[in-house]
Formats: structure tokens, C-alpha cells, sequence
């Protein structure tokens, strides 16, 4: 998906400030930080948002929470950390390739806005 900024972001075509990655995933900080520790946890697999996910993206959907999980645990995290997919436009999501965002760092409410 050469026009797709988060595929180029994976592939180092678009700099960015990358935290982890692996064969199946990478992590970067978000570029408008909603919380101390922000980061987009991306699958290198092109789906346009959870939506798209299908029963073969099962083990890939587990490993972005299981690789927030332990980023939550290495950042001192876990008096409280977020995790969540925006699917759609209507719950706010900007970039149509499906990212984990992983928060953490200060107090959150519910419900979210
Ligand atoms: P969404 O709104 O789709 O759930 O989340 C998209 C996120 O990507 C936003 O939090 C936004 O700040 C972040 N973002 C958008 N463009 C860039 C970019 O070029 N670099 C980085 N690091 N983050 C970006
Ligand atoms: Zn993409």
C-alpha cells in the first residue's frame, strides 16, 4: 500500500520514532501524544481497520495486545494504561491502517469522549 502512511511509516519511508518491531509488527510514537506515553502499535500487514480483521488475523490481533502489554509493563505503566482501536470515522479514526493505540502515564475517564 505504497500511498498508505502508516505502511510507509512501517517500511522507513516516513521517519518516525520507532519503539519496537518484529517480523509481523512495529511500534512508534503517536505525533500528537494524547497522554505521557502514546504509542500506535501497527500491524506491518495492510487492513484498513479492525473491520477488516478476518479469522486468519486472529494471532496477528493477539500480538499487538500481548506486545502493548509488555510496553505497558516496560514504561512503568500499569497503575493504569489504555488500549483501543477508533474503527471508523464516527469513533474518530484518521488513518485507515488498523493501529493499537497504547496510553498510559496519567489518569483516564470513562466514558471516553
Ligand atoms: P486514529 O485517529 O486513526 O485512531 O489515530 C491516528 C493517530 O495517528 C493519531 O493519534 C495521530 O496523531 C497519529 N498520526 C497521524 N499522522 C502521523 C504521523 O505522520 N506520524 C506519527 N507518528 N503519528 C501520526
Ligand atoms: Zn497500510
Amino acid at each position: 500500500m505504497e500511498n498508505c502512511l502508516f505502511c510507509r511509516i512501517g517500511a522507513n519511508q516516513v521517519p518516525s520514532k520507532i519503539v519496537y518491531e518484529d517480523e509481523r509488527i512495529f511500534a512508534f510514537e503517536d505525533i500528537h501524544p494524547q497522554a505521557p506515553t502514546h504509542i500506535l502499535i501497527c500491524p506491518r500487514k495492510h487492513l484498513a481497520s479492525l473491520t477488516d480483521a478476518a479469522g486468519e488475523d486472529a494471532a496477528l490481533l493477539g500480538h499487538l495486545l500481548l506486545a502493548a502489554a509488555q510496553m505497558a509493563r516496560e514504561r512503568n505503566l500499569l497503575a493504569g494504561y489504555r488500549t483501543l482501536f477508533n474503527s471508523g470515522a464516527g469513533a474518530g479514526q484518521s488513518v485507515f491502517h488498523l493501529h493499537l493505540h497504547l496510553l498510559g502515564g496519567r489518569s483516564f475517564r470513562w466514558p471516553p469522549g
